[in-house]
């Protein structure tokens, strides 16, 4: 059975995590100061990093510690993983969606405006599948309306724009290093950010508000979580950010393979290699119903032939809790569209070429067989 992902971890990952296991200090210590700054080095431009217990602790701190709060509003995508709305729920903030674009399934720039009120205290552009989202101009219509921005970039580690990393900009950018993410620390995430207060502000939130002056003495001056990590994951991070742009570049020739083999075809829409992609997944789109069949009858014949497929992801505002806001159906076609005919195929560092292969002539086949 290929799945359609699966972690690549290695004789030196189990050496990392045995010696941390074998020297008696496991929770958050010198692998997690290690880890932190051997990620604020690959992200480059003097940003600091704090770590976190998963990429959803990440987002949280990192509204909490921007001020976001009951009354304030967050705009954020249709088209994410549910955690980049429930995080702003998290806070006592309310989401604002808006729609995406159609192959990038990035927010689209065009209709931030338009959700724009004196509430909207920030947006959350998300980098869906490791493509950056637009942004440059992201960055001028949040400096234009005073909202801050903060970077839901639980898929985008190792993404580059600009020829700059994803997580450089300065304002919080937050990772995920969930076992499906393209690096992981079993469970983990991080925060990269360049405003020390704002750092430290991450340091109370993650572990019981405290503050410790020079001499060593605490302090509690405001509510803090228990989302620290631990030293035996920081290890495996540490051995895997190594790794990373490795793993990356193989992600990379894989997603190029499936471009150059899968089929044209006037019902499927592939996505595109942009510059600095870092290919967390390759998301088609497959319109079943002008092919007269069904998305998981599609599936299970793929899984017949021991191919797993993904859905990436059902539309947020579509989901009971967010309903209760006020959303409904028809409120984000391309959203809704994508979240019906969303197909993720087999993607990670270990497939070999012929993996590849294999999927696209199975899908191939199908799509032949189920054509009108
Ligand atoms: C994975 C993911 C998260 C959550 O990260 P965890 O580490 O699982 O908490 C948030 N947002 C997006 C877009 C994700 O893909």
């Amino acid at each position: 059975m290929l799945p359609f992902t699966r972690p690549t971890i290695g004789e030196q990952e189990q050496t990392a995590i045995r010696e941390v296991l074998e020297s008696g200090w496991l929770a958050s210590g010198p692998r997690v100061l290690e880890f932190e700054q051997a990620l604020a080095a690959y992200l480059g431009n003097d940003v600091t990093v704090r770590v976190f217990n998963s990429g959803t602790s990440a987002l949280e701190a990192s509204l909490l510690a921007s001020g976001i709060g009951p009354g304030d509003k967050v705009i954020v995508p249709a088209m994410s993983f549910v955690a980049t709305a429930n995080v702003v729920v998290r806070v006592g903030a309310t989401p604002v969606f808006v729609d995406v674009e159609p192959v990038s399934r990035n927010l689209d720039v065009t209709q931030i405006e338009s959700v724009l009120t004196s509430e909207v205290k920030a947006i959350m552009p998300v980098h869906f599948a490791g493509r950056a989202a637009d942004m440059p101009r992201i960055h001028e219509i949040a400096a234009a309306s005073g909202i801050q921005v903060i970077e839901d970039a639980a898929q985008a580690i190792g993404t580059r724009q600009s020829d700059q990393p994803i997580g450089a900009s300065g304002n919080p950018v937050c990772f995920s290093f969930h076992p499906n993410k393209n690096m992981t620390t079993i469970e983990g995430g991080a925060v990269a950010v360049k405003d020390e207060e704002f750092v430290a502000r991450l340091e109370r939130l993650r572990f019981h508000g405290i503050q410790r002056d020079l001499q060593g003495h605490i302090d509690v001056p405001e509510w803090g979580g228990k989302m620290n990590l631990s030293d035996v994951s920081a290890a495996l991070g540490l051995v895997q950010l190594a790794r990373l742009d490795e793993f990356n570049q193989r992600r990379r020739e894989l997603a190029c393979r499936y471009l150059k083999r899968l089929p044209r075809h006037p019902a499927l829409t592939l996505p595109e290699d942009v510059p600095g992609h870092s290919w967390h997944m390759f998301c088609v789109a497959l319109d079943f119903a002008q092919l007269n069949t069904d998305r998981s009858t599609f599936q299970q014949a793929l899984q017949a032939q021991g191919i797993a497929t993904g859905t990436h992801y059902p539309a947020i505002h579509l989901f009971s809790l967010y309903r209760r806001y006020g959303y409904n159906p028809g409120d984000f076609p391309v959203t809704e569209r994508i979240a019906k005919q969303t197909l993720t195929l087999p993607l990670f560092p270990q497939m070999t070429d012929e993996d590849v292969d294999r999927v696209c002539n199975a899908f191939s086949t199908l799509l032949e067989a189920t054509k009108a």
